[in-house]
């Protein structure tokens, strides 16, 4: 049998003393020997394996369905196992929260999750539990189409914050679903970095559709002929397959119920937006012209709307000054800028109309189920990681304060359910600190006086009176002197002017230096009126319904709508609330390297997430209280053997009795506390001790 030094032990919990060396050491020898998995008591750290693991398939199933999680070796089945017994047994709502950086692993772990859960419900097979698991599944597909890309550090990254509850009912079947998306990051419709890509589903209707679809759409098989889609110079990807994954796609879209006129729409809309990227402006003898119009013709007619309105809302803006209602003629510079913001919020729209066409085919309401008299959920989140590039702007911020949040909810509910434990049991529990990251969440998110309320403040000024540099220097005068927030050196604007655009917040997880330029643009999140009343003229019935607020009259428009900080922060709010409220399970996912390898272990970089995550205070918090916990009658069942008073018979009193005269007996009394239904035991030495006295025997 392979020893603990040649494979690691199984829950850091357990190792010999508690430091970074052992954790990394532990971690390193695992990911080694093929083991992507280790426990941090209930906590599952997974490390990407960046290979494929057979280690899933049904014999994995059975090893892993109903049994506890000490009872296998660590395994992410085991962790959905447990959210679903716990579900299913108690009746209580469960959620698993992952999390992780980019191309750590998480949407892997959640469809892994997923088809666990399939794979060990509905053993009657009911034809309506198999049409929604097949649903849940197959919904990944196309949000994944229109929701990941590839990015520099992920060939499929998710661009999207989602979170599902999965629905069941008394028997613990999955009878239904919903999704929450988050803060898509559109700005990726019009720009993306060199080696990155737009969202999948571009390039997989230019090299998957049919000519015929192609055809209808005037959209030619190139990508280099296409502004948005060309500029990361990456449109052929090694790793991925467009063509499939459109025939995948196209048949999750049928699956879903998506109509022939819907998917008409869908792929309408996106060639739309290829023809609106190579629309350019020019001025001539003073007056905006519009170069290309033949894509011009194009984006008119995919987006069945009249060709003058369209003209005139690339070209000019209406605005109503106290009741005037005027023509505003755009420089070249509003003009394009209004350009890409209408491309990217149709994008925008046109995802949470996917995601609200995919929740109506999943809603339990619209399932064929009698009256559920008792209904749980679990909730699995798949949310962005921290994420630090060489050039940070408001989504990574965005972001990063998600990271915040998420890590604030993990240290409040493993130190809460650790404390709930001990006091339920009755047992004396002694604190141990930890960074509360509370102060920088305030910072982000304080009403009056955090950054975005700072950012919403400025915005509200007009476009003559603030710019990105003022913003900032707002920011400084109330943020001054904050332990985690510093504005950094002055650096030269385009203009020759020597500015401040670079601010610093110091995260639970590191130093983001965030560069203040877009911040506003962004915030505000602006789209001319006109473009809105431009859809909802559509002949397009689906996206007249995408666009309800063109029916406003321009005269009508008084409140500004919310700024899309505002909107974030409501929305992390909204879910932090939904978590909490629900027993939680924890995936902690590690990306072991940059370069996608299976076997290199960058120890520095892991390091750091394991700092970050706060790995070591979680083993720490762990085991300050007791590193094992066991029922008395588990324990009895396992370990009666090792003491005559309780082997061959024991039949004088209760489990509790029992135990107290073994441990007395084989003298590890010192170490143990009683609860009252459990035994918990402090040191991992002892719980080995115990395993080698009934070895021997
Ligand atoms: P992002 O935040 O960018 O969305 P992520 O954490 O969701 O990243 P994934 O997309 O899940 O990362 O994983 C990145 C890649 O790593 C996958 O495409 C796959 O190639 C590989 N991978 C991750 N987990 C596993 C696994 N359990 N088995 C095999 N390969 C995996
Ligand atoms: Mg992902």
């Amino acid at each position: 049998m392979a020893t603990t030094r040649e494979v690691g032990v199984g829950d850091f919990v357990l190792m010999d003393k508690i430091d970074l060396d052992n954790f990394m050491q532990n971690l390193e020898i695992r990911f080694k020997n093929g083991l992507i998995y280790t426990y941090i008591g209930e906590v599952c750290v997974s490390v990407n394996p960046y290979r494929s693991m057979n280690i899933y398939d049904q014999s994995y199933v059975s090893k892993y369905k109903g049994r506890e999680l000490f009872e296998n070796p660590p395994h992410i089945f085991a962790i959905a196992d447990a959210s679903h017994k716990v579900m299913k047994q108690q009746g209580r709502d469960t959620c698993i929260v992952i999390s992780g950086e980019s191309g750590s692993g998480k949407t892997e772990a959640s469809k892994i999750i997923m088809k666990y859960i399939a794979a060990v419900t509905n053993q009657e097979g009911k034809h309506e539990i198999e049409r929604v698991k097949n649903v849940l599944i197959q919904s990944n597909a196309i949000l994944e189409a229109f929701g990941n890309a590839k990015t520099n550090r992920n060939d499929n990254s998710s661009r999207f914050g989602k979170y599902m509850d999965i629905h069941f009912d008394f028997k613990g079947d999955p009878i239904g679903g919903h999704i929450s998306n988050y803060l898509l990051e559109k700005s990726r419709v019009t720009t993306q970095q060199p080696g990155e890509r737009n969202f999948h589903c571009f390039y997989q209707l230019l090299i998957g559709a049919n000519d015929d679809l192609l055809k209808r759409l005037n959209i030619s098989r190139s990508p280099d002929k296409y502004f948005y889609i060309k500029q990361g110079n990456a449109a052929r990807v090694e790793s991925i397959n467009d063509k499939t994954l459109f025939r995948d796609m196209t048949m999750s879209l049928n699956t879903l119920q998506f109509s022939k006129e819907d998917q008409d729409t869908l792929w309408k809309v996106v060639a739309a937006i290829l023809h609106l990227g190579n629309v350019e402006f020019d001025i001539v003898e003073d007056k905006l012209e519009l170069k290309q119009s033949k894509h011009v013709d194009d984006v008119a007619s995919l987006l069945q709307v009249k060709k003058k309105d369209l003209e005139v809302a690339l070209c000019e803006r209406v605005i109503a000054a106290r009741g005037d209602i005027m023509r505003k003629e755009h420089t070249e510079s509003e003009a394009s800028f209004g350009r890409d913001a209408f491309s990217k919020a149709i994008y925008e729209r046109l995802f949470s109309w996917i995601v609200k066409r995919i929740n109506s085919a999943i809603s339990v309401d619209s399932q064929n189920f009698q009256k559920i008299y008792k209904s749980s959920l679990i909730g699995v989140l798949d949310i962005y990681g921290f994420e630090i590039f060489d050039n940070n702007s408001f989504e990574q911020f965005c972001i990063n304060y998600c990271n915040e949040k998420l890590q604030q909810l993990f240290i409040e509910l493993v130190l809460k359910q650790e404390q709930e434990e001990y006091n339920r049991e009755g047992i004396e529990w002694t604190n141990i600190e930890y960074f509360n990251n509370q102060i920088i969440c305030d910072l982000v998110e304080a009403p009056h006086k955090g950054v975005m309320a700072i950012m919403d403040d400025a915005s509200k000024m007009t476009a003559e009176k603030i710019t990105d540099e003022l913003l900032l220097e707002a920011m400084d005068k109330q943020l001054k002197g904050h332990k985690h927030f510093t504005s950094r050196q002055t650096k030269t604007t385009e203009k020759n002017l020597r500015h401040k655009i670079d601010f610093r917040i110091t995260h639970y997880a590191g130093d983001v230096t965030y560069c203040i330029i877009g911040f506003l643009d962004k915030n505000k999140d602006t789209l001319f009126q006109d473009f809105k009343r431009l859809l909802y003229n559509s002949n397009d019935k689906n996206l007249k319904e995408m666009w309800p607020e063109g029916a406003q009259h321009i005269t009508q428009i008084t409140k500004r709508p919310p700024t899309a900080g505002t909107l974030f922060k409501t929305s992390m709010q909204e879910l932090v609330k939904t978590l909490i409220s629900k027993e939680p399970h924890y995936v902690r996912c590690i990306k072991p390297n940059e370069v996608k390898s299976a076997s290199a272990f960058d120890y520095e970089r892991v390091k750091h997430q394991v700092n970050y995550l706060g790995l070591l205070e979680n083993v720490r918090v762990r085991r300050a209280g007791f590193a094992h916990r066991q029922r008395y009658d588990k324990f009895l069942k396992r370990y009666k053997m090792i003491s005559h008073y309780t082997w061959p018979n024991y039949r004088r009193g209760s489990d509790k009795d029992g135990v107290q005269m073994l441990m007395k007996e084989t003298g590890f009394d010192s170490d143990v506390k009683y609860g009252k239904t459990k035994l918990f035991i402090r040191s991992p030495r002892t719980l080995f001790a115990l395993e080698n006295s009934r070895n021997e025997l």
